[in-house]
């Protein structure tokens, strides 16, 4: 067979699929098995964003777009994101890729060079550290902890910038934590940035989703040294349309138009259609889900640490991070016990590296964390 490439080789398959896979078997041998790992909200895409999908197929709508996406949704995007966040950004200064992730990688392709350093932090979502290191940079992981609510430690993060450092990622709200960094961190992180001539990388793939609190933007305090990365599937419920963005300055915007150029072209034009309906308005769905989803937290969170299974009270997004030593001292052996015995699927923290702790979405019924809490509770 042919041999693949050294950078291909080193690329990590995940724990993720090892435990998803299993619990699919599980479940098409007839077992009865609750799944707590999806990545997605468990809603529907919102009407008016799937009409404007289907008037955007009968008008014939079908064809390729510019690479960067069509004027109208980058348009709506620029205003949205003047609107909600803050930023002045001109339509150009955004591009429009296929999810959140194809525009990360992007971004990590048109900046690191080999050698170039990246400051993560920790736990975080697994995607970001293999981007890097596909790109030919190298990650480096800054511990936050639990007992501060995975909050990042701005003394940490400036002890981790060395020579080789180019860039911070910031994801707040955060996957697997849930944390929001306050706006103060972010000034501090905006700070550094400029003192050390870094670029921020900032996902904000889940600012809709977080309770009691106002997501703030990064770039409004460092907008020449930040990327802001957004996307329609966690606020919109539209995972399977593959629509992402960044907005950032102009040399940046244009390089990676130019790798997705050269790589996919233009994200699927009838989804940008369905994109700029949801983008414009789409203030009710957001506050249903955001409703829906802090209810379901508060009931997995004091139903997990009354089982002893110590779970810190996340701002945002839709995971909690559940200390499952109890059950067993390895994430690994956990998440397998709670599968083969309790028939609950969970993610291992290992990856993320969130260690003696397994991940939960809480992007299910009501009556389904119930269920997984009875289900724990008698494991
Ligand atoms: N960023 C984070 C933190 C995520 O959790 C995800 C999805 O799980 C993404 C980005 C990618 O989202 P998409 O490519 O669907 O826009």
């Amino acid at each position: 067979s042919p041999s693949l490439s050294q950078q291909v080789q080193r690329l990590r398959p995940s724990s993720t699929i090892a435990v998803t896979s299993r619990a699919l078997e599980m479940q098409r041998m007839g077992l009865d098995v609750l799944s707590m790992a999806a990545g997605e909200p468990d809603f529907d895409t919102p009407a008016h964003v799937v009409a404007a999908a289907k008037q955007a197929i009968d008008a014939g709508k079908t064809r390729y777009t510019q690479v960067q996406g069509v004027p109208e949704l980058r348009e709506a995007i620029a205003a949205k994101l003047k609107r909600e966040n803050g930023l002045d950004y001109t339509p150009e200064q955004v591009t429009v890729g296929n999810g959140g992730k194809q525009s990360l990688f992007n971004a990590f392709f048109a900046l690191l060079d080999p050698g170039d350093e990246v400051l993560i932090p920790a736990p975080y979502w697994v995607s970001y550290p293999e981007m890097v290191r596909f790109a030919g940079g190298v990650p480096v992981a800054v511990t936050t902890r639990p007992e501060d609510g995975y909050r990042l430690d701005v003394d940490v993060l400036k002890a981790a910038i060395t020579p080789r450092t180019k860039l911070i990622v910031l994801n707040s709200p955060g996957n697997p934590t849930g944390a929001v960094f306050p706006e103060t961190t972010l000034r501090a992180v905006a700070q550094l940035a400029q003192q050390h001539g870094l670029t921020i990388v900032t996902d904000e793939m889940y600012e809709h989703i977080i309770y009691d609190h106002e997501h703030v933007s990064i770039a409004r305090f460092a907008p020449e040294h930040t990327l802001t990365v957004n996307g329609a599937s966690k606020a919109y419920a539209m995972t399977g349309w593959r629509i992402g963005y960044a907005a950032g300055p102009l040399p940046l915007i244009k390089a990676m138009n130019a790798i997705q150029g050269q790589s996919t072209s233009n994200a699927s034009s009838v989804s940008q259609w369905a994109a700029t309906a949801a983008i414009t308005d789409s203030r009710e769905f957001i506050d249903m889900a955001r409703g829906q989803f802090q209810q379901r937290r508060d009931r997995i969170v004091a139903g997990l640490n009354a089982l002893g299974l110590p779970t810190p009270t996340p701002d945002g997004a839709f995971y909690v991070l559940a200390d499952t030593t109890r059950i067993h001292h390895d994430e690994l052996e956990a998440t397998r016990i709670i599968l083969e015995e309790a028939r609950v699927a969970v993610v291992p923290g290992t990856d993320f590296l969130a260690l003696g702790r397994v991940r939960l979405s809480y992007a299910t019924s009501l009556e389904q964390i119930d269920a997984v809490l009875e289900r724990l509770g008698r494991l």
